[in-house]
């Protein structure tokens, strides 16, 4: 992810390192960003419960690459073994297509550094 990041930021001349940052990171079941949240993390100091949804942004796992801006989004498992009703499963998906649609694409604004911008 840091090296997408860095590419994404050097391919548009940027000097902080952020602007290359994507928009929204979603997770597709609770359990992959559980692991996450929890690593280096041991007994009760364990995070046991993320809600689907947009993660609050004081819950984010350590060494997170990502600035601020990229919004944490977990999802539910797809795996039918999980149980809820395909109306239940499918909810938190059509949720992160709406935000996707909400991204503008190809982005309205040309890509640049916002620092180097505000340096200038
Ligand atoms: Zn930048």
């Amino acid at each position: 992810m840091r090296a997408h990041m860095r590419a994404a930021s050097e391919s548009i001349g940027c000097t902080c390192g952020c602007c290359g940052a994507p928009a929204l990171v979603a997770f597709s079941g609770k359990r992959h960003y559980m692991e996450l949240l929890n690593a280096g993390r041991r007994g009760k100091s364990k995070i046991s419960k993320v809600d689907i949804g947009v993660q609050p942004a004081n819950l984010i796992p350590p060494g997170w690459p990502f600035p601020a801006s990229t919004q944490v989004i977990v999802c539910c498992s797809t795996s039918g073994a999980s149980p809820m009703t395909a109306a239940e499963r499918l909810a938190p998906y059509q949720d992160l297509a709406s935000k996707l649609a909400d991204v503008p694409w190809p982005r309205a604004e040309l890509p640049r550094c916002k620092r180097k911008e505000a340096a200038m």
